[in-house]
């Protein structure tokens, strides 16, 4: 039974150092491959020799990733498969952590190499500064530490996922509750919010008791690799080399000068249509009138076709990598029973194709989520003739405006699925959002920058930071009578718990997408092709030459961010 949905893909370039039939899923086949590796740097005299070994490193890693692709998601397109989940939990457990050691002392024998101070300098400058800093942090004695946080993690995730109330006689978890608060109706919606408040409340103490042990170790981590906090030391370890903690400092700065206004407009507007005195924290997710939801599509061939036509709209090439997605069956869209929740993008390392994985039910969130996903596919396309297999993919901070750069050049034609009144709906819905997202954004950026700079603090201390950048950020709702609830609400956030500091790129690549939106209204066909060209360069150049090829500036302060906001809010006055 073949559980992908697409047919015999094949390599992109034929390979020509792993062999045909090796079994990637094998461990034992596969680390010859790596010992071939590693006695084949020690024979390497020049730099053409030294090259190609990256070429066939690059070679070997494309499979490897194709094969873990392949088997991700078959597992997540049949999650009721038992084939597929142990083809998948093989990988994870018997080949991935034999893998990363085995790729770290290639790192360390490449930057040891007397040849590789010789390779042109600008092809490789951003490679060696990722593979040199890389070996550079690593410390053994932290393996053990990083086993032990991954340990903590999976605590709060199964704290959290254990999280249910009894609604309406039903036992529903958190998740599902989720819907009610979209209720029209205030009552309901105010018992289904209170619910929710109340069980996060019962496990505080808890949350905060894993998150002390969470600091604890990370901190340790941190010293070990010769840090003095793990906020400097995580910095190095996303490989930020091209912004800093002031970078950061100045970012939240200026969302409260510039965006909070918009953001207080925003609510304002919500808590006069919805016709209440106080805007409460169970009024916002609610439509501000009482509309039913919009119902872009009825079936998943609509959603394609009409996703189809607005790429036809905005450009030629575009057009044509969608259509490539449709005639490879790259595509598995619709919602249906043994399925993954959620969406995603991943690529085909070795054919160098992407694939789109999506639950769509027919939700105006569906249309946003395929233009977002088609935004990462179109980076998968542009990078396809890169060879060096680490060039093949950017930076967070870039593919995120591939990916929100397209959901709003997307949305300029988004009456292929809805009369004018509607799509103005969606885009002002859509808009808000973007706006909205940035307060939580600095809430959560600026919280960590404090917690892992002020060392040995108390958990009041702790409190008393997160409730100030409440008030920075939080903007007018009221939450009276829910303070405890208000001033524990970081606990939802499980970047905060399992992915430290991974929070900002998304604030930053939603300021290169607006800017690709600013651009594309003042020149449509200069915009994209800009747009297409810095997609091009996958990770070849720094964050900021890669900005600057989608005609952004690399900057998040308030001289970048005023216009962007005039902008956004001008448009949304039209809607
Ligand atoms: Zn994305």
């Amino acid at each position: 039974m073949n559980l992908l949905p697409f047919g015999k893909l094949a390599a992109y370039r034929p390979r020509s150092f792993v062999p045909q039939n090796l079994d990637l899923g094998d461990w034992p086949q596969v680390a010859p491959l790596f010992d071939r590796l590693e006695a084949q740097a020690a024979q390497i005299k020049s730099v053409a020799g030294l090259e190609k070994w990256l070429l066939d490193w690059s070679e070997l890693n494309a499979a490897l990733d194709e094969e873990a692709s392949r088997r991700y998601i078959a597992m997540t397109c049949h999650t009721d498969n038992a084939d597929a989940e142990k083809a998948y939990l093989h990988f994870v457990e018997q080949v991935e952590p034999r893998l990363k050691p085995r790729q770290f002392a290639l790192e360390q024998v490449y930057v040891a190499h007397p040849q590789t101070s010789h390779l042109p300098k600008a092809r490789f400058e951003v490679f060696n500064r990722d593979v040199k800093n890389h070996v550079d942090i690593f410390r053994a004695e932290n393996v053990a530490l990083e086993t032990a946080e991954a340990k903590l993690c999976q605590q709060y995730q199964k704290l959290v996922g254990a999280q249910t109330v009894t609604f309406r006689g039903e036992e529903k978890t958190l998740i599902q509750m989720g819907r009610h608060l979209e209720e029209p109706d205030h009552a309901l919606r105010q018992e289904a919010w209170e619910l929710i408040a109340r069980r996060r409340l019962q496990d505080v103490d808890k949350c905060e008791e894993i998150f002390e042990s969470l600091i604890q170790l990370r901190q340790q981590i941190a010293a070990n690799a010769g840090f003095e906090n793990y906020r400097d030391f995580m910095f190095r370890r996303m490989a930020r080399f091209d912004y800093t903690p002031e970078n950061c400092r100045q970012f939240h700065d200026a969302v409260e000068k510039e965006i909070m206004p918009a953001v207080r407009e925003i609510q304002h507007e919500r808590k006069r249509r919805l016709n209440l005195a106080q805007l409460r924290p169970w009024d916002l997710a609610v439509d501000p009138q009482n509309r039913a939801p919009l119902k872009p599509f009825a079936e998943i061939g609509e959603m394609v076709s009409r996703t189809q036509k607005i790429f036809d709209l905005l450009d030629a090439e575009l057009a044509a990598g969608f259509r490539q997605l449709q005639d490879l069956k790259l595509l598995d869209l619709a919602n249906r029973k043994g399925k993954a929740p959620g969406g995603y993008q991943s690529t085909l390392s070795e054919a160098r194709v992407p694939f789109i994985f999506m639950n769509a039910i027919g939700l105006q969130r569906d249309v946003e989520t395929i233009l977002h996903e088609a935004g990462h596919a179109f980076h998968a396309q542009a990078t396809r003739e890169e060879d060096l297999y680490p060039y093949r993919s950017a930076p967070i901070e870039f593919c995120e405006v591939a990916s929100m750069g397209m959901e709003l050049l997307g949305n300029e034609f988004l009456e292929e699925f809805y009369p004018v009144a509607e799509a103005n709906r969606a885009r002002k819905t859509h808009l808000e959002g973007v706006i909205g997202f940035f307060p939580w954004m600095a809430t959560v950026d600026a919280f960590q920058h404090w917690i892992y700079t002020h060392a040995g603090h108390t958990r009041a201390e702790r409190k008393a930071a997160y409730l100030q950048l409440m008030d920075r950020f939080g903007g007018t709702v009221d939450w009276t009578g829910f303070e405890e609830a208000r001033a524990h609400s970081w606990h939802r956030q499980l970047h905060i718990f399992l992915h430290p500091f991974y929070y900002v790129e998304y604030g930053i690549a939603q300021l290169g997408a607006l800017q690709v939106w600013a651009n594309s209204k003042a020149n449509k066909a200069k915009a994209l092709a800009d747009y297409k060209s810095s997609l091009a360069l996958g990770g070849s150049r720094p964050l900021p030459e890669l900005f600057a090829a989608a005609g952004c500036t690399f900057q998040f302060d308030a001289a970048t961010i005023k216009p962007l906001i005039q902008l956004a809010n001008s448009e949304l006055k039209k809607l």
